[in-house]
Order: C-alpha cells, then structure tokens, then sequence
C-alpha cells in the first residue's frame, strides 16, 4: 500500500517514501510520502486559495459538510479502528469503542458549535462597539502517534467548522487513518484544499510547515521539546500547545479506595500508558499506602499485555522500538534510584510467536518512590506507575505541582471541603475529582507549566481558530 500527500484534493507522490509498520509484529503496512518544504508550500498555497470561498460559506452550510464527514466516520468506525490499531498498538477495545467514535463526535460537535459563534456588544452613550469572530486563514495542525486520528479530529474539526483551512501533519509513526480522513472529507463534500495532508519527519515536513509565513496558527500535540522548538521556530503566529505531561493522582485516606483503585489503574495502564494525561504519580496517604500497593500491583500483574487486535488485550506494543527502549531505559532506572519494583520489569512478556518481534513491555509499578527521582519527574510514556506516599494535604499539594509539567491531576476524598481545596492547588490545566479522566467537548483542554499553552474545546476553541475584531461605531 502507498500513501501520498493530499494537496488540492488529490493525492501527491512523495520524492522519497518510508515504511509505516506495524508495532505488534514489524511487518510493513505501507510507504509513505515524505514531505519537505517544496509539498508543504504547495499544500499551504492549496489551503489559502481554498480560503475565501470556505470562508464565505454561510456557517449552516459548512456545518452540513462538517457533519457529513463526522457521519462517515461514524459509519467507517471498525474499518478506521483496524488501521489505527495496526499503525498504533493501541488495543481495538480502545479505538473501536473510545477512540474512533470520539473522532466522530468531534466533528458532530464543531458542527453545532460553528453556526453559534456569536459577538459580544458593549454599547456607550457615545459609541456602539461590537465584536465579530473572524476565520483566522491557513492553519498548521500538527499531531503525535500516541491516539492520532482523535487527536488530528480534535484539531480539524474547529479549525475547518469556524471557517478555515488547514495543512495537517501527523506523526510519521501513525500516519495511516489521516490519509483516510482526508479521502473521507472529499467525500463529505468539503472542498479541495480545505484540509491538505502532508506526510514526513518533523524536521523536513513540520518545521517549514510551522515556519511558512502564510500559516496563521498553529495547533500543535506531541512533546514540550518539539513544543518549544516550534515556538522559537515559527515567529509570530496564534498557538495552541498541547504538551507532555506527569499527571500527579492523589488518593487521600478518606476516598472510596475501590473506585481509586480502578480509576488509577486505568489512568495509567489503558493505551498502552502512552497517554499526555497519565496519571503517572500515583500520591497515597501514609496510612493506605502499603495496603493500597498490594492491590495495585496485583490488579498490574493481572493486566493482558498481548495482540492489540485482541478484544481482550489492554495493553499493546509501544510504538517503536526506540519508544520500547526508553520505557525500558526508566524501568532499568528505577531500582538504581532507590525504588522498589513491585510487578513488571524488563522480562519480556509471554507471547505467542507472532508477535515476537513486537515492541512488548510488561506493566510495571514502582513503589517507594521519591518525587526527586528521574521515573518520577520524567515523561516516561509508557505503562510504568509510580507509586510515592505522603503525610497530609500540605505534603500532597507540595508533591503534586513538585513538577515542571501541569497538564491533568486527580484528586480522591470524600470530604468535599478538601477536594475543592486540592483541587484549587495542584498547577494544571485540568483536575477530576473522584474520577478518571471523563472528556466533555465543551471543557477547556490543555495545560500550564511545561504541559502548554492556550486551550481548546467548546469556546476555548476561539483562541486559536478564530480572530476577534472589535467594531467601535460613533453614534
Ligand atoms: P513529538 O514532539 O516527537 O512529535 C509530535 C509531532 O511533531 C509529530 O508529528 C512530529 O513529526 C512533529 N515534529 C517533530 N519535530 C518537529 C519540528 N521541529 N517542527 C514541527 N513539527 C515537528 O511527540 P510524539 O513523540 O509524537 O508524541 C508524544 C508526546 O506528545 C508526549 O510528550 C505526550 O505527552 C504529548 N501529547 C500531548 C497531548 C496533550 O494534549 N497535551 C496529547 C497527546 C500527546
């Protein structure tokens, strides 16, 4: 199989091609087209052409495309799924259930949201002033590997519903559901070079991108490196950056400790681990704590690590064998800093022969975790839990923003009063209170500190996508 570029509504051969395979098993699923500047000018060149007339649609009518495409995706759904989890790792329960359908609702929701986008008045006994939301013109989307097509939806769904275009690059290590996005967006009807795909390395294909002086904003997911490397890169643009992160999941003495246990477990362990919201440090009160490891590591150990294809399996291969190597580089760590290793570590996992070659590693859980220690001040990215004790609410709330990430938290209590507390504390963008983490479309999304800056979802969508103008009318 062979992907191209999509400029212009038609696909676009590569100069050079790589392999994208399959991280269970190595085996190639395709070549890829690797782009440099030459194909993202030209994709640019395509979306600002497309510009005006998309722009000018009337919203409702934009909508009826945007929709269309979330209805095909929703009909596409186990075929979408399949790929994803070939090109990812990422277990078929996650991608069929979770994954695949949220893509889906993301450009359900844009659709509504589009045709809403109101202004705001602020009259004066002189003057009438009156904002209006103005598409902001040609905007890069730039996605990671760990959950692409959710991510790249999360992106093209606002940026096209309130009326631009856009060039997306995804991560040359999952690029095989973009390209049928893009098939599927022709066929919803949006118009050639509303939504250009250029494929390739970050360096040859999403540095010119971010560089290009027709591109507006940036919408960028993947690494606070990368992150700020774009930012110093790409001059005066609008941003959004969605970073790395080292959720800090606090479980006070007081919590429902059996829902904890399942939140944390999840937190952790679904998607591989490969997830920017893990809850990765896992904070338990002194007096559970011994308790409460026990049980984690004995719900770890029951974990099936196996064939993503496999309604069964819950975890997968890491992406690459260079991911593997890193996840591995911190399990190997852990005990030389001081850590106990309660369950995992570097044997292999069992497997049947087919997936010999996958990038398999067991989930692990460390215990006896100082908060200064590398495992837990690093983004592992991996299904690699960190178990650290602390005394009272102080010693939580030092623990938990002792960080330089600040993307999600966790809180578990049941007294109120010191739920709303913690919860106000913790540096981060986001903090769910006796839950996992639950995703509402309409929630700002994002982080502070080393995790990002700005927000989408819902409104917070504006900030990037859209440009505000004030209008001040002498009466
Ligand atoms: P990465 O930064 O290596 O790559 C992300 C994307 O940027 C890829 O498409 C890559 O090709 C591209 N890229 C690389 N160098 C570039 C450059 N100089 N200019 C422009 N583009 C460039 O990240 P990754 O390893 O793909 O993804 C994992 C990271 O993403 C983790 O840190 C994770 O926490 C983060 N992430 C964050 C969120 C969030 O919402 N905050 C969500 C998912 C993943």
């Amino acid at each position: 199989m062979r992907i191209d570029h999509l400029i212009n509504g038609r696909p676009v051969a590569g100069s050079q091609y790589f392999e994208t395979v399959n991280p269970a098993t190595q085996a190639v699923l395709a070549e890829v087209a690797a782009g440099g500047a030459a194909e993202v000018d030209a994709a640019v060149q395509a979306a600002k052409a497309a510009f005006p007339a998309w722009a000018g649609l009337p919203a409702p009518e934009r909508a009826r495309k945007i929709r269309a495409l979330g209805d095909l995706i929703t009909k596409h759904v186990p075929e979408l799924a399949q790929t994803e989890t070939k090109d990812t790792g990422q277990s078929i329960s996650q991608t069929g259930k979770q994954l695949v359908p949220r893509a889906a609702d993301n450009f359900h929701y844009f659709a509504e949201m589009c045709v809403r986008v109101d202004g705001h008045t602020y009259p004066t006994p002189t003057h009438l002033n009156y904002t209006l939301f103005h598409p902001v013109g040609v905007c890069a989307l730039i996605s990671p590997w760990n959950v692409p097509f959710m991510t790249a939806t999360w992106k093209v769904a606002p940026c096209l519903a309130f009326g631009n275009t856009a060039v997306l690059k995804m991560s040359e290590l999952s690029p095989m559901t973009a390209a049928r996005l893009g098939e599927l967006a022709l066929e919803a009807g949006i118009p050639a070079g509303v939504l250009n795909i250029v494929h390739g390395y970050g360096r040859d294909a999403g540095e010119p991108l971010c560089a290009h002086p027709d591109v507006r904003a940036i919408s960028f997911t993947g690494s606070t490196a990368t992150g700020n490397r774009i930012v110093q890169a790409a001059g005066l643009k609008k941003f959004s950056m969605e970073l790395g992160g080292k959720s800090p999941f606090v479980i006070f003495a007081d919590a429902d400790l059996d829902r904890a246990l399942d939140a944390a477990v999840f937190m952790i362990f679904s998607n591989n681990g490969e997830r920017c919201t893990a809850g990765s440090r896992i904070l338990v009160q002194q007096s559970i704590y011994a308790d409460f490891a026990a049980k984690f590591a004995e719900r770890a150990k029951r974990i099936t690590v196996g064939d993503p294809l496999d309604e069964q399996t819950i975890i997968g291969p890491m992406i690459s064998p260079g991911h593997l190597a890193k996840v591995r580089h911190y399990i190997e760590l852990g005990p030389k800093e001081g850590a106990t290793l309660l369950c995992g570590g570097l044997e292999a996992p069992e497997l049947p022969a087919h997936l010999a070659q996958g990038n398999f590693v067991r989930p692990t859980v460390f215990a006896d975790v100082d908060n200064r220690m590398k495992i837990a001040q690093d983004e592992i990215f991996g299904p690699v839990a960190c178990l650290i004790p602390f005394e009272d609410e102080a010693e939580a709330i030092r623990i938990a923003n002792d960080t330089a990430y600040g993307l999600s938290s966790y809180v578990w209590t049941e007294n109120l009063g010191k739920a709303h507390r913690v919860a106000a504390a913790i540096e981060a963008g986001m903090c769910f209170v006796n839950s996992q983490n639950v995703r509402d479309l309409r929630q700002p999304f994002g982080g502070t500190k080393a995790s990002g800056t700005g927000r989408e979802g819902g409104t917070w969508s504006y900030e990037v996508f859209l440009e505000p103008k004030n209008i001040a009318v002498s009466m």
